[in-house]
């Protein structure tokens, strides 16, 4: 086996999604502390947004700085090489998350036992069901009082669409939380409050659940509570098949409290066994597989750099195949020019560092003084096109105004490449030049508003606009095409890309320009 090979092959990239506060940023700051990546809790800073309604600029900068640090949070556990790819759980940086699924290899959900499953959750596995990309669900904070855990795997199936199959089942919860059941491994593990700072569980190993141990180690109730309870599980659902995972026909469920740092250990052994290596990614041009000679990956985020004085941003990029090296000469596909880095960046959690290699599954982090966006690829010479990496009709819009005429340039060049980072979409509408900025949640107004002014010292002035959705329009049938750009003029503008959109100011109005003109297909997403 080459080097290359067996490096691959311990690849496992993935994320964690969930819905803000069930407990995404305790569960990964807990798996990096059995990595080695971090010594103590805490290491790790929440990246969300506290206030909603937030106007609070330092909170908004605040929050950009710990995503750069989070973006990759990579360690060695077992042999294998983990890359966490943080998602951001705002629903207004949703974008940032569904571009973020493009690059990771499984997914990991986090479910609060006393919430079930909430909105962004949905929308996020929705992502991972058309991508097929499997999935391990980790109900948490069963220490506290929660759903049944039968009705909330019911919950699961029905609003995730997702196949369970428990590998773990709790004693009680809340304040009589005793405990899981590795169903997996035939093992009980002991909950003890208070394990903050990562000891061994409590493990016994226990092949048969009818022995009188069980009473003496959790009581009588519990006892007979967990023999029925085992019994039913291995009736109702299926008995785990990692083909089946992989397919994502089913996933494994475990049960645990992050904060306590319990079940966390069973999630990532048994993660470390059963999740993906790095998987093929489609280009436009062909399938490409991890394992191929030469090089090549996609730029699935960007971020602009923190230091003012130093307008170069960071590209993430995800390795697709081969080996990555630094100050080696690489294809731009886009801009059809060799660039090669000096400074290839990874991540481990608390630092980074400059890297001399890295391989298909890991994430790069490459300076750039503006010569990316998202949805770039890389090769050795290849014309590659990765696909998938979407952009999202906007459902906020505004229209753009120079507040300061000294400044257009830079007001120009600010909003080009905040477009590219994917802070929002830029359209330009056809029968009067307007320029309207569309996002996915208003708060990204205010950030660019911000950075513009700070990263770019320009005025940008919005106007509200009563828009309803930015829809993509295509059509095979020309003439349909020439009549329908005719009759809506008004309407139509172009993005970035110079490809058609239909700006629709109402749903009605959507309705009568799909019944009109029923040749026309309105397109919700794009691929970049
Ligand atoms: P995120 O928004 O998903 O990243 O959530 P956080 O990890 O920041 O957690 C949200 C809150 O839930 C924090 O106050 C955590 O301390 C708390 N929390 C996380 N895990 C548990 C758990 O297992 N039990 C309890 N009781 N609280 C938890």
């Amino acid at each position: 086996m080459t080097n290359q090979t067996k490096e691959i092959a311990r690849r496992r990239t993935f994320g964690i999604v969930a819905h803000p506060d069930a407990g995404k940023t305790t569960l990964t700051e807990k798996l990096l502390l059995f990595g080695g990546a971090i010594q103590v809790a805490g290491a790790v800073k929440s990246n969300k947004i506290k206030k909603s309604t937030t106007s609070d600029f330092m909170e908004i900068e605040r929050q950009r700085g710990i995503s750069v640090a989070t973006s990759v949070m990579a360690f060695d556990y077992a042999e294998k090489k983990i890359n966490i790819l943080d998602t951001p759980g705002h629903k207004d940086f949703a974008e940032d998350t569904y571009r973020t699924l493009t690059a990771v290899d499984s997914v990991i959900v986090v479910i609060d036992v006393a919430k079930g499953v909430e909105e962004q959750t949905e929308k996020l596995v929705e992502v991972c069901r058309m991508r097929k990309t499997p999935v391990i669900v980790f109900i948490n904070k069963m220490d506290r009082p929660g759903k049944e855990s039968f009705d909330l795997l019911d919950e699961v199936e029905q609003k995730l669409l997702l196949r369970c199959t428990p590998l773990s089942w709790p004693i009680g919860m809340g304040d009589r939380f005793q405990g899981v059941y590795n169903v997996f491994e035939k093992r009980l593990v002991l909950f003890r409050p208070d394990n903050k700072q990562g000891r061994p569980e409590e493990t016994i190993e226990f092949n048969d659940l009818e022995d009188p141990e069980l009473e003496q180690l959790v009581g009588t109730a519990a006892a007979e509570e967990l023999r029925e309870e085992v019994e039913m599980i291995n009736e109702v659902y299926p008995v785990f098949d990692r083909e089946e995972y992989l397919k994502q026909e089913v996933s494994p469920v475990f049960f645990g409290s992050a904060v306590n740092n319990f079940g966390v250990k069973e999630l990532l052994d048994c993660f470390v066994q059963i999740a993906p290596e790095p998987r093929p990614r489609p280009a436009e041009e062909r399938q490409v597989l991890p394992n191929e000679e030469t090089f090549s990956g996609f730029v699935f985020k960007i971020h602009a750099n923190m230091d003012p004085r130093h307008r170069d941003r960071i590209a993430f990029l995800r390795i697709c195949s081969g080996t990555f090296e630094r100050n080696t000469n690489y294809l731009h596909v886009r801009q059809q020019r060799k660039m090669k880095f000096a400074n290839p960046t990874s991540f481990m959690a608390e630092r980074k560092e400059v890297i001399d290699e890295a391989f298909a599954g890991d994430v790069v982090g490459l300076y750039d003084s503006g010569n990316f966006k998202i949805g770039d690829t890389l090769t050795e010479g290849e014309e590659l096109h990765f696909k998938g990496i979407p952009s999202f009709s906007p459902e906020q819009f505004r229209r753009v105004y120079n507040g300061d005429p000294l400044k257009s340039k830079q007001l120009a060049k600010g909003i080009d490449q905040l477009m590219d980072e994917g802070v929002a979409q830029l359209f330009t509408r056809g029968v009067d030049n307007a320029q309207i900025i569309g996002c996915v949640g208003a708060l990204q107004f205010d950030v660019i508003q911000y950075r513009l002014e700070h990263e770019y010292g320009a005025t940008v002035l919005y106007e509200p606009m009563n828009l309803h959705k930015a829809l993509w329009v295509t059509c095979d049938d020309d003439a349909a095409l020439d009549e329908f750009k005719e009759r809506r003029r008004q309407h139509l503008a172009l993005d970035k890309e110079e490809r058609l959109v239909y700006l629709a100011d109402s749903a009605w109005t959507l309705q009568m320009a799909k019944d009109n003109h029923p040749k026309i297909q309105f397109h919700a997403t794009s691929e970049l």
